[in-house]
């Protein structure tokens, strides 16, 4: 009999009832310490007091209006994305699926008003994660995702990740744009060399290709930058946000250059959520401690601490780990034992990670992860590890 929700996830046998900063308490009072963060979603911990200060003062006021009307909350947020990046306008979204559907219609639009309809192609990577809606399948193309699901929406094409003679080769006059995580998320946390992300701007230079970046995964400080572009000092055309930007409540956006964005006018795209007060008011406290460059230099300093210290345990532990490889506090664990058995043999030490593809274990802690909690970590991780070789 199927299960009263829907069943397509494997989860895992756990039920929280209590977060505190980077920590998740059971029923029972067992607490685990949380290196997956909801995925890069809980950027400041679980119950930060300033998120719930806001958020808490926002419930009592205003919780949804609609998109006819002016959102205050949301006019500060774009303002605030705008002065902290390359964009010039900012849309709002609930999710980083609906970030991905904006920024391939805008891509499409933009060359429709170009006078070029024909340039509507979209060339994206393999080993891709772009969101689970048609767009985000068809951009990710893997089998895994896309299967059964047929017709796919049309003009996708897959490409090895970041391969620049095979992007230049590709590109032709049907070209509309190139869409890339700097960073892959899903696909095992393989960051995208700097030099690479220079080459594929200036081949969108070149051919007025649009440069799509998916940061709903790498954004909002996680690299150690606000953004993980940053760090090649090159900017995207569009960029798709989500996950850390809401701290843990339901937010995404697009953020694009006034060119990217020409062809969107009234009515050519809406949300009803999107955008809310309530989304926008955590959205904007989030903001707000992340872009501090003081935060973000924290965030580096202890990326360096745990990579340390990360490479301690892989070296105690050569039949269960290969190496560490990312950015920032969006590291990966390569793995030579099976990832999900590594992660297991966490939760059994009571510690949160996250598998990816390529036999990666994620940790994305909360970027105000503590020292000592960076500590316990590794030493909870060398536990599972040796857990595993017994
Ligand atoms: C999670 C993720 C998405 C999809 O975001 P949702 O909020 O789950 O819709 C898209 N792109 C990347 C890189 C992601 O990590």
């Amino acid at each position: 009999m199927i299960t009263t929700v829907l069943p397509t996830y494997a989860r895992a046998n756990l039920t929280f009832t209590k977060g505190e900063g980077t920590w998740l308490v059971e029923a029972s009072g067992t607490r685990y310490l949380d290196l997956g963060a909801g995925i890069a979603v809980n950027a400041l911990g679980h119950a930060h007091p300033e998120l719930v200060q806001v958020l808490t003062q926002q419930a009592s006021q205003l919780w949804h209006i609609s998109n006819l009307y002016n959102i205050p909350q949301q006019q500060a947020l774009a303002d605030a994305l705008v002065a902290a990046t390359f964009a010039d306008t900012a849309f709002f979204t609930n999710s980083g699926t609906e970030a991905c559907e904006l920024a391939v219609k805008m891509a499409r639009k933009y060359w429709f008003e170009k006078g070029a309809p024909n340039r509507t192609d979209i060339i994206a990577y393999e080993g891709a994660f772009h969101g689970r809606s048609a767009a985000g399948i068809a951009a990710a193309g893997t089998e895994k995702m896309t299967k059964g699901f047929a017709p796919l929406l049309p003009g996708f094409a897959q490409l090895p990740f970041g391969d620049i003679d095979a992007t230049r080769a590709a590109i032709d006059e049907n070209t509309a744009a190139i869409i890339i995580e700097p960073v892959q998320g899903e696909g095992g946390i393989r960051p995208l060399p700097d030099a690479d992300l220079q080459a594929l701007r200036a081949l969108c230079d070149e051919t007025g290709t649009l440069l799509i970046m998916d940061e709903v995964q790498c954004g909002v400080g996680r690299t150690g930058r606000l953004f993980a572009h940053e760090w090649a000092g090159v900017t995207p055309d569009i960029m798709m946000v989500a996950k850390g930007i809401g701290g843990g409540f339901p937010l995404g956006a697009v953020l694009a250059t006034e060119n990217a964005a020409s062809g969107m006018v009234a009515g050519t795209h809406g949300s009803t959520y999107g955008g809310n007060p309530l989304a926008c008011a955590v959205g904007n406290k989030v903001m707000e401690i992340i872009s501090n460059p003081d935060f973000l230099a924290e965030v580096n300093r202890k990326s360096g601490l745990l990579r340390q210290k990360l490479e301690g345990l892989i070296a105690s532990h050569p039949d269960i780990f290969t190496g560490v490889r990312g950015t920032g506090l969006m590291l990966g664990l390569m793995c030579k034992a099976p990832n999900m058995d590594v992660v297991n043999a966490g939760y059994a030490q009571h510690i949160l990670t996250v598998p990816a593809a390529d036999n990666v274990v994620r940790l994305l802690p909360p970027l105000n992860i503590t020292d000592d909690e960076i500590s316990e970590a590794v030493a909870r991780l060398d536990a599972a590890a040796t857990a595993l070789e017994g």
